[in-house]
């Protein structure tokens, strides 16, 4: 197996197309993401963090896509009388809701703030805070109201992003990583991001980390971070830690956030199912993660909806068996030659 056969069947566009766009987002940042939301960090490297936060920003802003944030953030805690389930219950993404809802996040950018720690191979976590003095917020609005006197969400990320943010922009420009790897690692940030947003919004919604609510009666389970990113992207998706060519990634953790070896998505699967079924991982792309970068593809969102995005979608897959070690390299295309089974 040469790297040639990689690329005459496709494989390796997950990790660097031909043909791949810069960023072109220019979108203001939000305010939950300004630079004062930030612990430990040097302006200049919160500037390297911007495609990051722009596309974050998109994420819960963007008229379609705040669809999910609309239920979030206004939406009340209801028993569903089949499941006994806490659920929230849904709003419509009408102009009037939406701009309620652009109140409360942009409310909640006052009570959360972000920062870094080695989290051995987790991408981020988020808690509630007491107040560390008698810090006075002014009145909170009726969607905090609940949340004690002074609290706030702490979103904690892996010092990992910011190791390699910092890393590539001291580099010379020859070996600094590429553009699609840049790319992978702030889709990853932006989405991990978003995951935790979605907690620290609950969180202070209802002045509790416990009893967080099911966003949705179809969510395989009560985890708003997973209800975002399956609603957003119709799966999950993942750093690839595995190396298909068999080589190290160097000094970092087996468990990297750094996705050096592309990107897959899985199935958003209730708990115990992968140990009975295995997992079936099916690589992403580059052009797919590409396009979120493209100011094009917002404008496009916003004429035609969320849906003119496809499910990342390749002919590569990896099964991993019940027994978590052994995997089975699968790629749909008839006439594949069987070397292709052993990489
Ligand atoms: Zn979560």
């Amino acid at each position: 197996m040469t790297e040639g056969h990689l690329w005459s069947y496709g494989i390796l566009e997950v990790l660097e197309p031909p043909h791949l766009l810069p960023c072109n987002l220019h979108n203001p940042i939000h305010p939950l993401f300004h630079f004062r939301n930030w612990r430990g960090i040097p302006a200049p490297l919160y500037h390297a963090l911007a495609p990051a936060l722009r596309l974050a920003t998109l994420f819960i802003t963007s008229r379609h896509f705040a669809a999910w944030w609309v239920t979030a953030a206004l939406g009340s805690k209801t028993t569903d009388p089949t499941t006994g389930r806490t659920v929230l219950t849904p709003i419509e993404n009408t102009q009037v809701y939406r701009k309620q809802t652009t109140a409360v996040l942009a409310e909640l950018a006052q009570y959360v703030h972000f920062g870094w720690a080695d989290l051995e191979g987790c991408s981020a976590q988020t808690w509630v805070e007491a107040p560390a003095s008698e810090a006075v917020f002014g009145n909170r609005g009726p969607a905090f109201a609940m949340a004690e006197h002074g609290e706030t969400a702490h979103v904690q990320l892996s010092g990992e992003y910011v190791r390699f943010i910092v890393a590539a922009s001291q580099k010379e420009e020859a070996d600094k990583p590429s553009e699609a790897l840049m790319q992978r690692v702030y889709f990853n940030l932006a989405q991990t991001i978003v995951h935790e947003l979605a907690h620290a919004l609950d969180f202070m919604r209802w002045g509790s980390m416990i009893d967080e609510p099911y966003h949705s009666p179809d969510d395989v389970k009560a985890e708003m971070g997973i209800s975002w990113e399956n609603w957003a992207f119709r799966c999950r998706i993942y750093q690839n830690n595995h190396d298909p060519l068999g080589k190290t990634a160097g000094d970092e953790p087996v468990q990297s956030v750094i996705p050096r070896w592309g990107m897959v998505r899985i199935k958003w699967m209730p708990d115990g199912e992968a140990a009975r079924y295995g997992v079936l991982y099916t690589a992403i792309p580059m052009r797919w993660i590409n396009q979120w970068f493209r100011t094009e593809t917002w404008l496009r969102i916003q004429r035609e909806g969320k849906s003119c995005i496809e499910r990342p979608w390749s002919r590569l897959h990896a099964y991993r068996g019940t027994d978590k070690v052994s995997w089975r390299l699968e790629v749909e295309q008839e006439d594949i030659p069987r070397d292709i089974y052993y990489l």
